[in-house]
């Protein structure tokens, strides 16, 4: 039976494609890029440097939990900057969405994800939850009693976005937190500016954590297809993000979420996206499902090449850009 979302979905979106069309073009899209192999690893967190950057893999979770995925889909890698997401799904919560967005704001930065420059820049320092300054003051909203408390509560809540248990990757952290000067001069900007909302060092290092979740490539999309049925993880039932929050999540994912490549995606493929410098991205289809991908070898901006191409083409098939009267049912 189909859930009621899934329900209002099909109704909402009646050119939402069938599984055999969206198997032929994941076929198609797999086939034309797997031997692609321009970019490169991350390296300045030397753990990712060493992953293969052959693996490849690709998953489609829809709203009425159809799993479609192909290639690598066993493989745990990080989930990096993806997982600013969540915890900002989370923060709102339990704060709400004006709360959080008094404290953090949802500006882009036209600079590097990680630039102390746009911290002292902006006039809301923070900038938006997606920068590594905005998502550290993110981390630091999270409600506990404890560090260990906090970073428990974020790790069983990305597990409900996934629909399974997910556990931190030890020799990532260990190889962030080794490296991570950059971070935690951030974290004391933010504190400089009064915009951070717990002990600076301590923020870091949940978030440091948080960033070296391993998840697999489908349980990404399971995340992705969690915000694209207005919050409910399409297989287990579970309501994980507030539904009210969703709009402003997916606003914010299309403005920043590929770091300074942000405009030119959203120019091309016009969807809500996430990606991480492990490699993977997840793009949202509201009322549809979400498309994640994962290829180590990453361009300029820190974006997956491989991840970049195979949901543009896809998206573009399947008429998912939002922009698209198409998209929306008016066919031509
Ligand atoms: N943990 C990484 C950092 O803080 C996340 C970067 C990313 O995926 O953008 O630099």
């Amino acid at each position: 039976m189909l859930s009621p979302y899934a329900a209002l979905a099909q109704k909402t979106s009646p050119v939402a494609p069938n599984r055999a069309q969206a198997e032929a073009i994941v076929k198609e899209a797999y086939a034309k890029f797997v031997s692609d192999t321009s970019g490169k690893n991350a390296d300045y967190i030397p753990f990712l440097a060493q992953v293969d950057s052959k693996m490849f893999g690709v998953a489609i979770v829809t709203v009425d939990n159809q799993v479609l995925s192909m290639g690598e889909i066993k493989y745990a890698f990080s989930i990096q900057s993806i997982s600013k997401v969540y915890t900002l799904a989370m923060a709102m919560n339990e704060l709400g969405a004006d709360r959080v967005f008094d404290r953090i704001g949802s500006e882009p930065t036209g600079r590097a994800f990680n630039s102390p420059v746009a911290v002292v820049d902006m006039p809301t320092h923070t900038a938006n939850p997606l920068v590594n300054a905005g998502a550290i003051a993110t981390t630091s909203l999270i409600a506990g009693s404890s560090a260990d408390d906090k970073w428990n509560k974020i790790l069983d809540f990305y597990g409900e976005a996934a629909g399974e248990k997910l556990s931190l990757i030890d020799e990532v952290y260990q190889s962030e937190a080794a490296t991570n000067a950059g971070n935690k001069a951030l974290s004391m900007l933010l504190a400089k500016y009064e915009r951070i909302y717990s002990d600076p060092f301590t923020a870091v290092d949940i978030y440091t954590k948080q960033c070296s979740v391993g998840v697999n490539v489908v349980q990404l999309a399971r995340m992705g297809a969690t915000l694209a049925n207005n919050g409910v993880n399409p297989t287990t039932g579970k309501q994980v993000v507030k539904a009210e929050n969703v709009p402003y999540i997916l606003s914010t994912m299309m403005m920043a979420g590929l770091y300074d490549g942000s405009g030119g995606w959203a120019w091309k493929v016009g969807l809500p996206a996430k990606s991480g410098v492990g490699g993977g991205i997840v793009a949202v289809v509201p009322g549809k499902g979400a498309i994640a991908v994962f290829s180590p070898r990453l361009d300029d901006a820190g974006n997956s090449v491989k991840a970049q191409r195979v949901i543009e083409y896809v998206a573009q098939k399947l008429d998912f850009n939002l922009f698209s009267p198409r998209s929306v049912g008016l066919k031509q």
